[in-house]
């Protein structure tokens, strides 16, 4: 439902925190955030309002990151539980989503005959697994195969373990806007989230993969060309 990702200067818990506040009023169920520490890749994820999560962030202990993702779930496949909340992870793969896989169950099946089977009951768990299994070490490929399977409406980020302090996004019938400033990269469901950081923004167009280091981001479409980003800009203040 909800959507947040940053890379940069800043501390990355607070950014994603703070962004899931902003995207409350969408409405959802649970929440959860996922962000590079030490080389790995840390989930923090509940049941139930983005205060909640604050909480179980703050009792576990103090992170020290510049590198993440959060998201607020409004579940459409699989009960609301901490198991079906997003960050989803599947190997290297982490990833939030936005959206409907319609294939997911078909996609299930696939897997379970070689004997790999998610954990949750959600969509999204499968498009990690998917992405996962095409990654053979180039994130850009392995999300290029991955969308060919995928049949639905999506928008991800996603973070591969190998690959520290980077997000890559992509999207099809499901909004995503980011920007880029001194502080860092930004990427979100929506605008409102994105303004802290920056009145200058792009949408992400569709069938394109976004690339966001804590210092540019960059977009390469489907045949491995760079797209221009078409910059917009809000003069109003929040
Ligand atoms: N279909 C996914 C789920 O049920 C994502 C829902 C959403 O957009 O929040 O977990």
């Amino acid at each position: 439902c909800g959507i947040i990702g940053f890379t940069g200067e800043l501390d990355a818990v607070s950014v994603l925190t703070k962004g899931l506040h902003e995207l409350e009023y969408r409405g959802y169920d649970s929440a959860g955030i996922a962000f590079f520490e030490e080389n790995c890749i840390h989930t923090v994820k509940t049941e139930g309002k983005v205060s909640n999560l604050s909480e179980k962030i703050e009792n576990e202990r103090n992170y020290t990151t510049s590198c993440g993702i959060g998201h607020t779930r409004w579940a459409t496949h699989g009960g609301v539980s901490d198991i079906n909340s997003h960050p989803h992870t599947s190997g290297k793969v982490t990833l939030i989503h936005n959206g409907i896989i319609e294939n997911y169950k078909e996609l299930q099946k696939e897997f379970e005959k070689n004997e790999i089977l998610p954990v949750s009951e959600t969509d999204s768990e499968i498009a990690a697994m998917v992405i996962n299994d095409c990654y053979h070490g180039n994130p850009i490929e392995a999300i290029k195969s991955a969308v060919k399977r995928l049949h639905g409406a999506y928008a991800f980020c996603i973070l591969f373990e190998d690959i520290p302090d980077t997000i890559y996004a992509i999207r099809k019938g499901s909004p995503l806007v980011a920007a880029s400033s001194g502080q860092g990269s930004v990427i979100a469901s929506d605008l409102v989230a994105l303004l802290d950081y920056s009145k200058d923004y792009f949408v992400l167009p569709e069938d394109c993969i976004a690339c966001l280091k804590k210092d540019c981001i960059t977009l390469t479409d489907l045949n491995n060309k760079t797209v221009e980003k078409k910059m917009l800009h809000v003069d109003w203040d929040v």
